[in-house]
């Protein structure tokens, strides 16, 4: 788990900032350095939250991006309720591991002294809200369309907790690179809030459009295509973007279902998946208006190793991204790609629509070879049936999380150099 292990090197780099300079363990040390933590992985949350397009390839795509800051948020609420238990157990801590009162907060008068009453007041209730907001987003116990109006809320807490960090931090922190790097961060975590808060994030790559045409190819697939006009900047095979056809509904991530060819027409696969997409056949209509933000993601078939064999897995609806990448292969058919082995597991070839137009470009490919797996006549795809005759290898994943998680297991096993890409259906 990339961001997993991302996010433990961020928190052993910030732990080591306070703990080497505390002279001891004591109960303000415990207290400064947990506080410290929650405050700093809150500020990259927050700026993970703002879809850094620098960060993007460094990230591996904003499918990655979010997935990381689900994990620093994660961490950020366990540091910020370890805070507050170190508080609340005050005197037997001291007595534990006694007193340093040069981690103490600084001594204000005036107005700053009352902020900073103020400001240790409202450090409670912003953890009860964050810990509430946090614990509905990992349980999913609110429909997504309900819970990303309430993950709103998150920056007006953040701004709260900033300020509480900001003026209860150790006075002697400001003369040294921990408290420098701390402000950074909040100055950072708060322009993010403000940019969130005013609906700013990701504003300056949405393109309006229309919708030129619905079609219903399935009985819970609709083909929609958006007119982009000269406005959209192009993208690669293997992106998706944030699709608004309802501002009220907010934005959805499809893929990027065809390859760029400079015509600003843009092609979506829309499976029946849930409340919105179960609507979208009755409800959208040719000559709406559309927004779209991105391109997104980092996920190019592609872009395999040299010298390593390419395979691609794609479950269901899951064959959008590689649709994009057999057409990108044809645009660009002077060029020498590698061989592919391309596994479409369906559930009913007959009248799957994407098998058609699967067939239909991979016809025109022979480096690619075509391999189906249609579990209503029990062909399930495992590992062993991948075909894999090279030591080094790139499996190229995009369908269910199971699918995904049982044959990376069971390549694990094998004695072969493996890279996994996985694009994942799923932001939260
Ligand atoms: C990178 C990426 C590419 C995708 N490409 C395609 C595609 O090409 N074709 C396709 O049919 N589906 C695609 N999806 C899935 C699609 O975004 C969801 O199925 C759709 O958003 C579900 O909305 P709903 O209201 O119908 O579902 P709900 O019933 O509201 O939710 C079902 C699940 O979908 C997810 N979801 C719901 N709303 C959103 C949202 N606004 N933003 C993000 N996730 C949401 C939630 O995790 C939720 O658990 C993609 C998802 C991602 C992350």
């Amino acid at each position: 788990m990339p961001n997993l292990r991302t996010s433990v090197t961020l928190l052993l780099l910030l732990a080591a900032q306070v703990s080497f300079l505390a002279p001891g363990l004591s109960y303000e040390l415990l207290l400064t350095l947990s506080g410290y933590l929650a405050i700093n992985f809150m500020s990259i949350t927050m700026l993970l939250a703002t879809r850094p397009a620098r960060l993007e390839s460094l990230l591996g795509g904003l499918d990655s991006m979010y997935q990381l800051h689900k994990w620093t948020g994660i961490l950020a609420a366990i540091f910020a309720l370890t805070h507050w238990l170190i508080e609340m157990a005050d005197d037997g801590l001291e007595a534990l591991f006694g007193s340093d009162r040069s981690l103490k907060e600084a001594h204000f008068s005036g107005l700053l002294d009352s902020l900073q009453d103020g400001a240790e007041d409202l450090g409670e209730p912003g953890l009860y809200l964050l810990l509430f907001l946090v614990v509905i987003t990992l349980t999913r116990w609110v429909p997504y369309y309900y819970w990303r109006y309430l993950h709103r809320v998150i920056p007006l807490i953040y701004l709260v907790l900033a300020v509480h960090a900001m003026l209860l931090a150790p006075l002697k922190w400001w003369q040294q690179p921990t408290g420098w790097l701390m402000a950074l961060l909040i100055v950072g975590g708060t322009v993010a809030s403000l940019q969130s808060l005013t609906g700013q994030i990701g504003r300056n790559r949405r393109y309006k459009g229309l919708v030129q045409a619905v079609k219903q190819t399935s009985a819970n697939i609709t083909e929609v295509v958006c007119d982009m006009g000269r406005r959209w900047p192009g993208h690669q095979a293997g992106q998706f973007a944030l699709v608004t056809f309802d501002r009220i509904e907010g934005a959805h991530p499809f893929s990027l279902a065809g390859a760029d060819n400079d015509s600003g027409q843009l092609i979506f696969h829309i499976k029946a998946l849930g409340d919105f997409t179960r609507k979208i056949p009755r409800k959208l209509h040719s000559g709406q208006t559309v927004t779209l933000e991105g391109p997104y993601g980092r996920f190019d078939p592609d872009n395999g190793r040299k010298n390593a064999q390419q395979i691609w897995v794609a479950g269901g609806i899951g064959i959008t991204p590689f649709l994009a990448a057999l057409e990108s292969r044809l645009i660009n058919s002077d060029q020498k790609h590698a061989a592919v082995k391309l596994h479409y597991c369906t559930a009913g070839a007959v009248d799957d629509p994407m098998l058609t137009r699967l067939q239909q470009l991979t016809e025109q490919l022979p480096d690619v070879s075509l391999y189906i797996h249609d579990s209503l006549r029990g062909q399930r795809l495992t590992a062993n049936k991948l075909q894999i005759h090279d030591s080094r290898v790139d499996v190229w994943f995009c369908g269910p999380q199971g699918l995904a998680k049982a044959l990376r297991s069971a390549l694990k096993q094998q004695s072969i150099s493996l890279r996994f890409h996985q694009e994942v259906f799923e932001f939260r």
